[in-house]
Formats: structure tokens, sequence, C-alpha cells
């Protein structure tokens, strides 16, 4: 595993294991596997409806919690009431600390429910706060007008949504870069059969998955691939032992179609369906 140092001196794995639509005892299968495969980065959220199945994975692996790094979100329905909800997540976990909270959408009241991260991180109770799906302006915007630097902010990003110019401001502010969708939710995506990913594959013989991965971690930007399939999570986590070269990663910045698939903030339309969830 490589390690990444956030802006507060943290140290936070590259790479993770996420839970999105992972649920019941599948969820908590599948947590266990992952972290007795090695990864000790957990991304779950308040949104996800699973943080008890996470927390019950974590203590059948067995592994001392000392040594992983749980990551959960608050959901923007919750910004009124973030310490109560905060709370709860470590209760719903079966943890004293987090070690990282996002606020999950730059949605509603998210000045509140900020300075409610920042007391709890004074406080100790998380080790590093962050944010996820924030445009660069507002993200500007709140580091303007607030004491902590958000440490994170996760967003989606794959070969085909690389967020080049995000990451240049993320740079600029001391914001860690973390992908959500590193492989573009899945196979039904052509990512998995484009040419440029299927050659570099046959020459590291690794999989496209693999170079996908390898292609954000090299970047400093942290991964955090979902699978509840026993095989393809040691996969996701096998991405080490090779280097994808300058010129590689050069063409791999082609691919970029600079289109998100999960919605974005910007777009009034995703904005409304949100406020079903
Ligand atoms: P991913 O890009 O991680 O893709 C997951 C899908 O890819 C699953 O269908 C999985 O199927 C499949 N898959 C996993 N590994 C492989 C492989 N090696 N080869 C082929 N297929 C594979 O999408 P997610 O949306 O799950 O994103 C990752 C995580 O990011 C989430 O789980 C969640 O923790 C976080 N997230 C955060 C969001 C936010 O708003 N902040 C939004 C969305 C996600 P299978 O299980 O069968 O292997």
């Amino acid at each position: 595993m490589e390690f990444i140092t956030l802006n507060n001196g943290i140290e936070m794995p590259i790479l993770g294991y996420g839970t999105f639509l992972s649920n019941g005892d599948e969820c908590e299968q599948s947590v266990c596997k992952a972290i007795q495969a090695g990864y000790r980065l957990i991304d779950t959220a308040e949104a996800y409806g699973n943080e008890v199945q996470v927390g019950k994975g974590i203590r059948l692996s067995g592994i001392d919690r000392k040594e992983l790094f749980i990551v959960t979100k608050v959901n923007f329905k919750s910004y009124e009431n973030t310490r109560e909800t905060v709370l709860n997540s470590l209760k719903n976990l079966n943890t004293d600390y987090l070690d990282l909270v996002l606020l999950h959408w730059p949605f509603g009241n998210y000045y509140q429910a900020w300075r409610e991260l920042e007391q709890l991180y004074k406080e100790k109770k998380i080790r590093a706060i962050g944010v996820s799906n924030f445009d660069p302006d507002r993200l500007v915007d709140l580091i303007h007008f607030n004491e902590v630097v958000p440490a994170i902010n996760q967003i989606e990003t794959n070969v085909f949504c690389q967020r080049q110019a995000e990451h240049e401001w993320l740079e600029k502010y001391h914001v860690k870069h973390m992908a959500y969708a590193p492989l573009g939710q899945g196979q039904q995506n052509e990512m998995f059969s484009n040419a440029v990913i299927v050659e570099l594959a046959e020459k590291y013989q690794k999989t496209p998955a693999q170079i996908m991965l390898r292609f954000l971690t090299q970047q400093d930007i942290i991964a955090i691939p979902k699978s509840t399939n026993g095989l393809r999570i040691q996969e996701n986590i096998d991405v080490f032992d090779f280097t994808l070269s300058n010129e590689e990663q050069n063409v791999l910045r082609g691919l970029d179609q600079k289109k998100a698939m999960i919605g974005t903030p910007e777009n009034p339309d995703f904005v409304e369906s949100a406020m079903k969830w």
C-alpha cells in the first residue's frame, strides 16, 4: 500500500474500498474480505444506509481499529444536524473516532455543517474533515470564509472523467483529490474494452481495472473501487507492482471525455432530482 499525507499531516492510504450499493450481509462479508485482502481505507456514507454493516465487517476482520482509515459522509439533508449525525455514525460504525468525515454534496446549509465538522475536528472526534462533489468555485469560497481547509474533495474521477482542471485547483489549495467511481461504475462502461487500456493491460500483465486504478494513484489521486466479488476485491488492490511511464500516462490523459456520469452540482436537473432522494 502507498500513502498520501493530508494538509494536517495525517497519513491516508491512497487506495481504499468503496461500499456504495452494498448492503446487508453481503456488505458485512465484503468489507471483512477487503480488510483481509489488505485494504485499510473503507469509504461509507450516512446516505448508503450501511454504516452498521460496515462496522460489523470491520469487527469481523479482526484487524485493530487503529490500523484502519474509516471515512463517512454527512448527507445534505442532515446539514442542520451535523453534530448529531456524526455522533450517530460513530455509534453505527462502533468506533470512538472517525478518520475522515465529508460533506456529501454542496447543497443546503453546508456552511453550518462545515462549522459543526470543524468543531468535531477540534474535539478530536474526527482526524480530518473534507467535502465531496464540490466544484472549484464552491470549494474556494468555503476555504476563504472558514477556519479549516478541507483535507479532501471526493469527486467522480476515472479515465473518461479525469477532472484535470479541478485537480489543479485542489493542488493550489492543498486539498487532496479522492476519486469516486474510479472504474466508471463497472463493466457496462466502454473503459474496460478501450484499446489503449487493453494494450497497457497486456503489456503489464494486468487487467484494465488495474491500469485505470494505477493511473489515478500515480497522480496522487486516492481511489476507492467497490466490488463485492472476492477476486475483484483482490485484483483492485494489486496495483503497486508496476509503474506507467510518463508517455503512457499522457496517452491515458488523452482519453478524458470531461463528462461526469453522476450529476454534477452545477446541473439544475441533478439538484432537483437530489431533493427527492
Ligand atoms: P466503481 O467505479 O468503484 O465501480 C463499481 C462497479 O465496478 C461494481 O459494479 C463492481 O462490480 C465493478 N467492478 C469492481 N471491480 C471490478 C473489476 N476489477 N473489473 C470489473 N468490474 C469491476 O463505482 P462506485 O460508484 O462504487 O464508486 C466507488 C466508491 O466511491 C463507492 O462504492 C462509494 O464508496 C464512493 N462513491 C461516492 C460518491 C459521492 O457522491 N461521494 C458517489 C458514488 C460513489 P462487482 O461488485 O460485481 O465487482
